[in-house]
């Protein structure tokens, strides 16, 4: 076994932790040949059923955000999927928990350094964003609104869930501006 299919089967097994709603199932896409990296939240509960990352809304919109065929972003030797929390965090009163933090703090790290020919990671919702940019980046729309300063290795998005239609409905520049510059940005990516 490699590397890396040895250490996804580390994390396929984990039960850190072991008071989740619907016990631990780790739902991740990862191959070290991967280019780009989907770096979301957590997956809701209709994810942790079907074990299919984005298998939602949520991944509906996504995919389209991103002009990619569902061949070509289930394909891990070309897209990996990191959410911030592998396994579904349970629901609260407005939507689904928090992604667990023991998650990112046990296997990011690893995971991130299997991945050497990463060329960008699509960072999706603030706790993605206070991973990859650090708690001082400033708000979301700040963030995406200042989308060509780390462009392209880190491109901050807001999260593609419906509960974010308003958001998308009050900032239209993000549809109009960004959503063509990264399609363009990631059909060159995968053309190499
Ligand atoms: S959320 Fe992450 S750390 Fe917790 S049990 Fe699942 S894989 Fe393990």
């Amino acid at each position: 076994m490699g590397i890396h299919a040895s250490l996804l089967a580390e994390v396929r097994a984990c039960t850190r932790c072991a008071d989740l709603p619907l016990g631990p199932n780790p739902i991740l896409q990862f191959h070290p040949e991967a280019r780009i990296l989907i770096a979301g939240q957590a997956p809701g509960r209709r994810v942790h059923q079907s074990g299919v990352p984005f298998d939602d809304a949520s991944g509906r919109r996504l995919r389209e955000w991103l002009g990619m065929h569902p061949e070509v972003f289930y394909d891990p030797r070309k897209v990996a999927i990191l959410p911030m929390g592998f396994c579904y965090p349970g629901t609260g009163k407005s939507g689904d928990l928090p992604p667990r933090p023991e998650c990112a703090a046990a296997w990011r790290a690893r995971l991130l350094e299997g991945l050497p020919r990463l060329e960008t990671t699509l960072v999706l919702g603030q706790y993605a964003q206070r991973y990859h940019f650090g708690a001082a980046a400033g708000s979301l729309t700040d963030l995406v609104r200042a989308w060509r300063d780390p462009w392209p290795r880190l491109v901050p998005l807001p999260h593609p869930s419906p509960r974010n239609t308003l958001w998308l409905r009050r900032h239209p520049w993000f549809e109009a501006e960004v959503l063509p510059a990264l399609r363009a940005m990631l059909a060159e990516v995968l053309a190499r």
